[in-house]
């Protein structure tokens, strides 16, 4: 009597996996109840959060999870379209985007995602779980979560000032290791990137961390406004 309940156990956990893959790789369609529900967010109700363009006039905003261009392949930021971030983390990108115009007057900063309300990371969380994808994603269950939860971290890009990005040898949000920055010796080395998008992240990094900002090991779009623990003292975590 054991061996089919044991089959269909099986048989159940492999359906589930496989759906959840999908939802990561091909963006398939999820059941009408499982749809995400599109954050809204009263920025006005998070004290000491800022526009961040009004902060950095020349910034480019495209905040991608307000898009269906992302590894969720649906839109969970709903109307929030706007780069908000904690006052200090604005001001630091100013000082970033002043020293981008030293630098090379042509280009801007654009921005892929800002503050990200905690609810959002927890709709990411329960796609990537279990996948292969988890480690790319903070989970939103542990004490910190993710600096973006702060609105202390921004994702970004270097572009034109008609907001074309610049080539960095990877898509933003691409799960891999030609994503790091630690390693890109080699990865130019390898031929996994190029002359130009090594150039590219370096100006990127250059800018970033020159304006106070820490880069992470694992993606070079990423960046903290300060570390895990000095976030958790001074900020709010965004409901
Ligand atoms: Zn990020």
């Amino acid at each position: 009597m054991r061996t089919p309940a044991a089959f269909w156990m099986k048989a159940l956990s492999i359906i589930l996996f496989v759906s959840t893959g999908a939802a990561v790789v091909a963006g398939d369609k999820e059941p009408e109840g499982k749809q995400a529900t599109p954050a809204t967010f009263d920025a006005a109700a998070v004290s000491g959060i800022v526009d961040a363009a009004t902060v950095v006039p020349s910034l480019l905003v495209d905040l991608k999870y307000a898009t269906t261009d992302n590894f969720l392949k649906r839109n969970v930021y709903g109307d929030l379209k706007k780069c908000y971030l904690q006052k200090d983390a604005a001001g630091m990108l100013k000082k970033a985007a002043d020293l981008l115009k030293t630098r090379d007057p042509a280009l801007r900063l654009l921005a892929y995602d800002c503050a990200r309300p905690r609810r959002v990371q927890v709709q990411m969380w329960e796609v990537v779980k279990g996948t292969p994808q988890q480690g790319y994603v903070a989970n939103p269950g542990t004490k910190t979560g993710s600096i973006h939860n702060y609105g202390c971290a921004v994702d970004l890009t270097l572009a034109t000032a008609d907001g074309k990005a610049l080539p960095m040898g990877t898509p933003f949000d691409h799960f891999g290791p030609e994503a790091g920055i630690s390693q890109e010796a080699k990865l130019l080395e390898d031929g996994k990137i190029s002359a130009q998008d090594l150039a590219n992240r370096l100006l990127l990094r250059e800018v970033m961390v020159a304006a106070g900002f820490l880069p992470l090991a694992h993606e070079w779009w990423h960046f903290n406004c300060a570390t895990s623990a000095e976030t958790r003292k001074r900020y709010k975590m965004i409901e």
